[in-house]
């Protein structure tokens, strides 16, 4: 009898060992070892032959020592390269996603699409973000709440693509004419403080991670700056996101708009044309981000037919880029922080990190000095 139950004992526990190391097999993490011939670890720090060992999908260590290159690991020799963390894209619009389907505008394609649908597609362009080094984004203004559906599919691992913050509908003015029985369209039309106050809150219970308010014209061809938002509308927005401890974005095109944002308390300002000296100082003195977005109307001028802007417009964007340009130039020299913000839309995703590049090669090259704010 002994044995008998002895045995079943026995065979019981071998399985239960047995299914225990299947089962820690199956969890065991791959790791991969990353050689590059240079690191930038963004914490002051550029390692040379730097090995990063990552266990799963986290980084583990890094190191620059072969020995630490764990046994059985997958050894990625990129020594050719210089490594650095993921980068932050502080202004996209992921969910204005198009493709170039021969002979459909890209404007057209995004007319009365099916929100389902845009978020669905839209992943490519999450994906082309994230291989362009991206991994982190903040995502200026979406229709239909695409973009808070984006976020938590990404956080689930249902799309791949980069870390969303997002805002839900971003804050303006009417600026359609009213049409007798017809509803005004939802989303984020606010005019006063009132409408302001609820349209925040709107966003906020939304599950908005961050407030965007456009305080001028001035988008896709339309360069224009006219200022919409009032001072007393700005301070309101600022201080409702501030009160439920998100940050603000105010996009402003031109210096009137941006004048009183930065006065107003805004986070960052977005674009901003023309500042005159005292918003700049203004901006320094505050620690406002600025996110001069340069490189999207370059893309607008590569790509106009495609997208289908009317002929005409090249000259003013053309003028619009020096004018961003040399505004940033000043910027820099008055020590203002900048983030970078690519404004990308339609097919400039992957594109994401060329404002970077620009910013560095032509606002910063006269300025006698390094990017020393661009550490997003
Ligand atoms: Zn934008």
């Amino acid at each position: 009898m002994k044995p008998m139950r002895f045995l079943p004992g026995l065979v019981l526990a071998a399985f239960c060992v047995t299914g225990i190391f299947a089962q820690q097999k199956s969890n065991a993490k791959p790791v991969k070892a990353v050689r590059f011939g240079k690191l930038w670890d963004a914490r002051g720090k550029l390692w040379t032959n730097a090995i990063v060992i990552i266990e799963g999908d986290r980084i583990r260590n890094v190191a620059a020592d072969a020995s630490a290159i764990p046994a059985g690991a997958e050894v990625i020799d990129l020594s050719k390269y210089t490594g650095l963390p993921g980068l932050i894209d502080v202004h996209t619009h992921m969910t204005i996603y198009t493709d170039e389907t021969p002979g459909e505008p890209m404007l057209k394609q995004t007319a009365n699409v099916n929100p389902g649908y845009v978020v669905f597609v839209a992943r490519k362009g999450a994906m082309r973000t994230l291989e362009a080094g991206v991994t982190t984004v903040r995502d200026l203004g979406a229709d239909q709440y695409m973009d808070i559906a984006m976020r938590d599919l990404i956080n689930r691992g249902e799309m791949i693509g980069p870390r969303m913050f997002v805002c839900g509908y971003g804050l303006y003015i009417t600026n359609t004419p009213y049409k007798p029985g017809i509803n005004p369209p939802a989303g984020g039309i606010a005019d006063g403080v009132p409408e302001v106050l609820k349209a925040v809150r709107q966003q906020i219970a939304a599950g908005a991670d961050v407030i965007k308010m456009y305080a001028s014209t001035g988008t896709d061809d339309d360069v224009t700056g006219f200022q919409t938002y009032t001072f007393e509308e700005m301070k309101a927005a600022v201080a409702m996101a501030h009160q439920f401890g998100k940050k603000i974005a105010i996009h402003s095109y031109g210096p009137d708009g941006a004048r009183d944002a930065v006065r107003a308390g805004t986070d960052s300002l977005e674009h901003a044309t023309d500042m005159d000296d005292a918003t700049i100082q203004e901006m320094a003195k505050r620690g406002t981000f600025y996110v001069p977005t340069i490189d999207h109307n370059r893309y607008y001028l590569d790509n106009w037919q495609k997208i289908g802007y009317a002929n005409g417009f090249q000259e003013k964007t053309k003028a619009f880029i020096e004018r961003n340009l040399e505004t940033a130039r000043r910027a820099h020299k008055a020590g203002v922080k900048f983030a970078m913000g690519s404004d990308a839309i339609y097919t400039m995703f992957g594109q994401n990190t060329r404002a970077r590049a620009r910013l560095v090669r032509e606002s910063w090259n006269d300025a006698g000095a390094g990017p020393a704010h661009c550490n997003d």
